[in-house]
């Protein structure tokens, strides 16, 4: 481009600001941080916020889990740094992430961190936010839909139904020092019918073993979802006790779901009723004797 050329701003781009525009959605400012959810995948599921986030920064750091496809959405001259940690590339470190949120936006920038689901859900959004607070800078949240939510209603597995749980509860496999959390596993295994796990494929053994240590039923179902809501979709339908050996040959990033409710696919599979004709099963809990709220 010659210097001093006004760059073209992309269809999507346009389309993006218009309907900014028509809903009337907060202006990005200058020298603000925007810490924004992507969604699970689908550049379907990131809400209207974030896309005119994507549409409006000056600068956007952004995930290994982003779909790259959002990106189109970006001023033709924005900067665009990965600041992932898988595909083979260099890794980010937290504290060099939080550094340069802060200096770009001091800066004047329109700074956006764009994440993978959620910002709040297991993705360290509370962290860089906490760190635009110490220094002074002003930021604003744009939640996302989370994995363990939307990942799981792309399998047909929906996180609750009255016959089958009053509670979910979403755990991570992964602690601050890389191995499973300590948590009361009893309290977990008795207290919530139905549990998601992020990043757990690695402690996939250890998880069941506690978990029919604290007494559930080693025939329990469970699921393994990998690559949820992206082209590559992969659902494997196990039982708790063949879990760790079926994690094994599943690739990241996946979710892992624990309980009665995995039952439901059977009947709410919709996305392999659409791709491969898969026929559904009204009553998926008739046989279980659970239908009472259907
Ligand atoms: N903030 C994100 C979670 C980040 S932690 C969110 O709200 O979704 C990363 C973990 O999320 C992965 O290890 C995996 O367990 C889960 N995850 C994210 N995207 C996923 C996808 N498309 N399919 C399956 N699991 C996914």
């Amino acid at each position: 481009m010659s210097e001093g050329a006004v760059p073209l701003h992309s269809p999507e781009h346009l389309a993006a600001r218009r309907l900014a525009e028509t809903l009337g959605l907060p202006a990005f400012e200058p020298g603000w941080v925007w810490l924004a959810g992507a969604g699970p995948g689908d550049a379907g599921l990131v809400t209207l916020l974030g896309a005119h986030a994507i549409a409006e920064a000056d600068v956007i750091l952004y995930d290994a889990l982003v779909n790259d496809a959002l990106l189109k959405l970006a001023r033709p001259n924005a900067e665009l740094i990965y600041a992932g940690k898988r595909r083979g590339k260099a890794s980010c470190k937290q504290s060099n992430i939080s550094r340069t949120l802060v200096s770009m936006a001091r800066k004047g920038a329109r700074v956006l961190r764009l994440k993978g689901g959620d910002p709040f859900v297991f993705g360290r959004g509370a962290e860089e936010a906490l760190t635009l607070a110490r220094a002074g800078v002003a930021f604003r949240i744009v939640p996302g839909v989370t994995a363990g939510i939307g990942g799981l209603a792309y399998a047909g597995i929906p996180v609750t139904h009255r016959d089958t749980n009053h509670v979910v509860t979403f755990v991570t496999g992964h602690g601050a020092d890389g191995g499973l959390p300590s948590l009361d596993w009893a309290a977990v295994a008795k207290g919530s019918p139905t549990l998601v796990f992020y990043m757990a494929l690695a402690h996939a053994d250890e998880i069941a073993q506690k978990l029919i240590e604290a007494g559930r039923e080693r025939d329990e179902p469970a699921a393994i979802v990998s690559n949820a809501t992206g082209g590559e979709q992969n659902v494997r339908v196990t039982t708790l006790a063949r879990l760790a050996d079926e994690a094994k040959t599943v690739d990241a990033p996946a979710l892992i779901v624990i309980g009665e409710n995995v039952r439901l696919r059977e009947g709410l599979d919709w996305l392999g009723a659409l791709k491969e004709g898969r026929k559904l099963d009204p009553g998926p809990l008739r046989d279980v004797g659970l239908t009472k709220a259907s």
